[in-house]
């Protein structure tokens, strides 16, 4: 039996794409000062979905850097275009986060939380009836 894809996704050059075979699990705006220099931007919107669900397709680079309560983040990148596409936690590691940016249709896509608002920059706007969180919540169990 084959899953049913949800969505798809590649790069700015194509050389990367993937497929998505299931529903988010969580969805949120980061203001983290790495996703900033990462994204070029005020936040980055990710959407987390179980590794095995995400089958990718074509080569990517990635730097790993610690976050500031202690798991490594891995954030991959195409060697060609440069875009972000993907990221992995070591502290959770069937969870894949995906760069919403890079998803073909992510009109699904709902932000359930901001986190690291205490990097948000004041020109970022935000919608204000979401669920803020200074720093990274803890993992949900
Ligand atoms: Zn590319
Ligand atoms: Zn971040």
């Amino acid at each position: 039996m084959t899953d049913k894809e949800f969505a798809s996704g590649k790069c700015v050059c194509g050389k990367v794409s993937y497929k998505i075979n299931a529903e988010p699990l969580k969805m949120a705006q980061c203001h983290c000062l790495d996703c900033q220099r990462s994204s070029g931007t005020g936040h980055f919107s990710l959407a987390f979905f179980n590794k095995d669900k995400v089958n990718i397709k074509g080569e990517t680079s990635f730097f790993t850097t610690k976050a500031d309560d202690g798991p490594e983040i891995t954030r991959h990148f195409c060697t060609d275009c440069g875009s972000r596409l993907f990221g992995t936690n070591s502290a959770n590691k069937g969870l894949i986060s995906i760069a919403v940016g890079c998803v073909d249709d992510h009109s699904w896509f709902k932000p359930q939380a901001i986190v690291y608002n205490k990097r948000k920059p004041s020109w970022d706007c935000m919608d204000i009836g979401l669920p803020t969180f200074e720093e990274m919540p803890p993992a949900p169990k």
